[in-house]
């Protein structure tokens, strides 16, 4: 029989060294906790390659608190505006929020060192969590095996499922993740050199109606762009990768919102993504046990949420179980008030994030807001403010809101008004004619 090494038990065992998993285990340390930090890779470099990481800065304070912003700028970080395109034209709003983007392959050991530096945190690297421990019907701690093959019982007052959208923690412990909204989007990226774009500095995302583009501006002279479509094109769209992930941004015609130029030659490295991406949501753990950052609400990447998400849910946790760590009934009080607060300050936003996924069009507030928001700096700066994250769902919809709104679009000019007209047909031509083919002539030009 294998032998299982049994350790001391700890207040908290995260499973998951990523985003949400080392910030929570940063902010548990700094509360004087002990926790063991359980990452599946040996590697402590390991990186999630799937994530076109625009980091909402509904996120700042909490990377601030950590102490990774200026870290995150020593690395190259930037602070990107956003310029979002609608078929009303940009909405810009230069001075407002600002988000942050670093590529992950830099994020990632930058804070799973930091979580690693924190004095209480036991960072146990080529883990992978195999079993929950139940006992009375309360999680009590985890079964991993070490990435040489030892087999190692992590037993803690709290584990903290950070695994991950798949979290096999949550399939262990026998918690379902549901699924809000189907999702029906589809979503590639790649890196590229020398990306010219309308609003220089910005992050910039067109809706394509229903397709989506966006160009991020990343760390050391890099930008991401990324295209999203609906899933049903998905098999035609795979039968050639790399030469329609081209095309898609040549069909963007300058009439449609500027471009991002660029030469395909400066491309780094291979154009990927994923066909499925469900919205779901973990609701109700056992006692003993709960989820943060994907592994408790993961939703459509197109307004890039998660990894904000994912570190804002990490404050949340720790400062609701830091205090009552070591007393069961106060604990699980804590997590019932945790699960409380990713509801109040997530669920409208979430619902909204996941009801695009589906593929639909926008809703009578959406154009009303966007319409507006192309054709004035106080509704731009509303929107700007929703997209990151910082204001809830309610604030775009309060009557002065949309009664500012409205007064925008009944005084809109003959120009606005045609502008939108000339958007609205270029888009009509351009999602009328565009089809992803098998194979195609090498787009070897500068794509407008
Ligand atoms: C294509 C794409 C683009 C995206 N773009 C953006 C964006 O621009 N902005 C944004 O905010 N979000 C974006 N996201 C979402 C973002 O990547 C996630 O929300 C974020 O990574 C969540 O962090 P996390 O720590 O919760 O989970 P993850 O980063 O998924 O980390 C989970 C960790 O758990 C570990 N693990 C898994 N199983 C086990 C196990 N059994 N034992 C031990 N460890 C285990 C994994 O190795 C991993 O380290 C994107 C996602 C995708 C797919």
């Amino acid at each position: 029989m294998e032998e299982t090494v049994v350790d001391t038990p700890y207040d908290v065992a995260i499973v998951g060294a990523s985003l949400a998993g080392c910030a929570t285990a940063t902010f548990l340390g700094r509360a004087g906790k002990r926790v063991a930090l359980l990452g599946r890779h040996a590697d402590p470099g390991a990186y999630k390659h799937l994530c076109t990481t625009l980091i909402q800065a509904s996120a700042e304070p909490a990377i601030q608190r950590l102490g990774l912003d200026g870290a995150m700028a020593r690395a190259g970080g930037l602070r990107p505006s956003t310029a979002v395109w609608t078929r009303w034209g940009w909405i810009t709003d230069a001075d407002g929020a600002r988000g942050f983007t670093i590529r992950r392959e830099k994020l990632d050991p930058m804070i799973r060192e930091l979580a690693a530096s924190t004095p209480g945190v036991d960072f146990l690297p080529g883990h992978t969590l195999k079993s929950v421990l139940k006992e009375h019907g309360r999680v009590v701690g985890v079964g991993a095996e070490t990435a040489e093959g030892v087999c190692r019982e992590v037993r803690a007052d709290l584990v903290v499922g950070a695994d991950g959208r798949s979290s096999e923690t949550a399939a262990q412990a026998g918690v379902k993740a549901r699924i809000v909204k189907r999702h029906g989007r589809s979503g590639y990226f790649a890196f590229f050199r020398n990306v010219e774009v309308p609003h220089p500095g910005s992050a910039h995302l067109w809706f394509l109606e229903p397709d989506c583009a966006y160009a991020f501006p990343m760390d050391n002279g890099l930008s991401i762009l990324a295209m999203m479509f609906p899933r049903a094109k998905a098999s035609a769209f795979k039968k050639d990768v790399q030469g329609n992930f081209l095309r898609f941004f040549e069909s963007i015609p300058q009439r449609i919102g500027g471009y991002a130029r660029f030469d395909p030659a400066d491309q780094v490295g291979k154009v990927i993504g994923l066909v499925d991406y469900e919205n779901t949501w973990r609701h109700r753990p056992p006692p003993g046990l709960a989820f943060v950052g994907d592994a408790a609400v993961s939703g459509d990447p197109l307004f890039g949420v998660g990894c904000g998400w994912a570190l804002q849910e990490a404050e949340w946790l720790a400062d609701a179980i830091a205090p009552a760590l070591g007393d069961a009934r106060a604990q699980d009080r804590a997590v019932g008030a945790y699960g409380a607060t990713l509801r109040r300050k997530l669920a409208a936003h979430f619902f909204l994030v996941s009801d695009y996924s589906t593929g639909r069009a926008y809703n009578p507030i959406e154009k009303l807001t966007f319409s507006a928001g192309a054709r004035d700096a106080q509704a731009a700066h509303l929107v700007s403010e929703f997209g990151s994250r910082r204001i809830p769902v309610r604030e775009l919809m309060t009557p002065a809101a949309l009664a500012h709104a409205v007064k925008v679009n009944l005084t809109a000019g003959q120009a606005a008004r045609a502008t939108a007209q000339g958007n609205r047909a270029a888009l009509q031509e351009r999602n009328s004619s565009f089809t992803f083919t098998a194979t195609g002539s090498p787009v070897t030009s500068v794509v407008r």
